[in-house]
């Protein structure tokens, strides 16, 4: 019996999580991505500068401002 949850990844343009609803990057998205990209941390930053850039534009807001809730997590263990 196969049942299709919801991945982790994020709605836009309200960058929730469409799993849980929260903001996202959640908690459950940040375990799967370090998952994804484990030995590639360089290539998980890159792709998270990515997303906190389109996030900031549809959010009319500065990337800097996102930095922490995208990037920041992912940069340093
Ligand atoms: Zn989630």
């Amino acid at each position: 019996m196969r049942r299709r949850r919801l991945a982790h990844l994020p709605t836009r343009p309200t960058w929730r999580c469409q799993s849980c609803g929260i903001a996202w990057p959640c908690s459950a998205a940040k375990l799967s991505l370090l998952g994804e990209y484990r030995g590639k941390r360089s290539a998980l930053v890159t792709y998270l500068l990515v997303l906190r850039d389109e996030a900031a534009a549809q959010h009319g807001t500065t990337a800097a401002d996102l930095d922490d809730r995208f990037v920041t997590w992912a940069r340093s263990r």
